[in-house]
């Protein structure tokens, strides 16, 4: 029997299983449900002879629901491919997102894209994989985490720090909807938060006041300057035609001062946030953003502090690499069109078996055109071609 053949058949049971997914309202933040959600895969996994096992993670943020990844593993042999998702969703626009509906080829929801979908892919891929007796003397292990949507720290993090990430590994793959494109790259990203101090006055007696938020201003004009000399540099990686080549900075993406319009700021803060291009030495930029903050800060004598809250190093497998090229030749006899390959605009957790010299790819059924909106679904057809891919991929590396 053909994979094609051997998931035609199972159509209905991957359409059951993204249903039950999407029906469990994992948002994060705030890391809601993420146990029950964890829970239907265990059982599923079980169901399709996946040996699941869930091991229990920090608390990424405080107050989520039983935080924890869910590891699988097909096949027993020495030689190892990573399959890796992520079951947190990020917060629905509308509650009516979490009663999945099938029509028309498409089951639309709140996860579908982004990536439930792709982790029904990637467990029916393995499961045929295995069925079908084509991993030779190797193994898929799958890694599905709680908390993509907020740094995955917690849990891909967990993974790469408990030593659950074995560097040995041929490749690994990721199933966030690269909409039919190989990720091969993906940007790092820098954020910091940037607090000034002023002094509270009467709006009567504004002169005896430090105007915080006037500080605030002038410091961030020097940071929108960077910003926009950033975007003039250009990634060498191909891009998808929507995208932009700079390096992306957002100055004020959150941003506040004051207790009151009659008192003269005591305190305001902003943030920045950048998503470098893979070329870009992320420490470098860093110092160059606090050099220019404190910088300016210090010509009109503010008192400032700049706080890192994220520093994700970028990631990229070339596309002449081996593992790569037998990815885009799976893609290309799947799909009967040549693959493409593109830096994907955001962050990826490919980052965290990149760092180890394991080659990892971004390839998923969703488009991101429609991942976190209101209008989110993934076409069944291509969650099944996408299953086809991800067990001709481990058979192809592994056999
Ligand atoms: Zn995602």
């Amino acid at each position: 029997m053909t994979i094609e053949v051997w998931l035609e058949r199972r159509a209905e049971d991957m359409a059951r299983l993204l249903g039950r997914l999407v029906a469990v309202d994992s948002e994060n933040p705030p890391g809601r449900a993420l146990g029950r959600c964890a829970e239907v895969l265990r059982e599923e996994m079980d169901r399709l002879g996946l040996a699941p096992e869930i091991i229990p993670v920090a608390d990424p943020a405080g107050g989520s629901a039983d935080p924890c990844v869910v590891r699988g593993t097909a096949g027993d042999g020495d030689g190892l491919v990573y399959f890796h998702g992520h079951f947190d969703v990020v917060p629905a626009q509308d509650r009516a997102q979490f009663t999945p509906v099938r029509r028309d080829g498409r089951i639309i929801g709140r996860g579908t894209a982004d990536m439930k979908g792709g982790i029904v892919s990637m467990l029916y891929g393995a499961a045929a994989a295995k069925a079908l007796g084509l991993l030779g003397a190797g193994r898929i292990v799958l890694h599905l985490v709680c908390d993509e949507e907020t740094g995955s720290v917690a849990g891909a993090g967990h993974l790469r720090a408990a030593g659950l990430i074995d560097p040995a590994a041929l490749a690994m793959l990721t199933a966030e909807p690269s909409g039919g494109g190989i990720w091969n790259a993906a940007r790092g990203a820098v954020s910091v938060r940037v607090d000034i101090q002023g002094r509270e006055a009467h709006v009567g007696q504004a002169h005896r006041g430090v105007n915080a938020f006037q500080h605030m201003l002038h410091i961030a004009r020097p940071v929108e300057r960077y910003a926009a000399e950033l975007a003039e540099r250009h990634t060498g990686f191909p891009l998808n035609p929507a995208d932009a080549p700079g390096s992306m900075l957002v100055v004020g993406g959150a941003s506040g001062s004051g207790a009151n319009f009659n008192v003269v700021p005591g305190a305001a803060y902003f943030t920045v946030d950048g998503r470098y291009n893979p070329e870009e030495d992320l420490e470098a930029e860093l110092r160059r953003l606090t050099a220019l903050i404190e910088g300016a800060a210090e010509e009109v004598g503010a008192t400032v502090s700049v706080r890192t809250t994220q520093l994700q190093p970028s990631a990229g497998t070339g596309q002449d690499h081996p593992a790569a090229a037998t990815l885009a030749r799976v893609v290309g006899d799947v799909e009967g069109a040549p693959a493409r390959f593109e830096l994907c605009a955001g962050i990826l957790e490919t980052r965290w078996y990149a760092q180890l010299g394991i080659p990892a790819f971004g390839y998923g059924p969703g488009r991101l055109d429609v991942s976190h909106g209101p209008d989110e679904y993934v076409e069944e057809a291509a969650m099944r071609r996408c299953a086809a891919v991800y067990a001709r991929y481990a058979s192809a590396m592994l056999a």
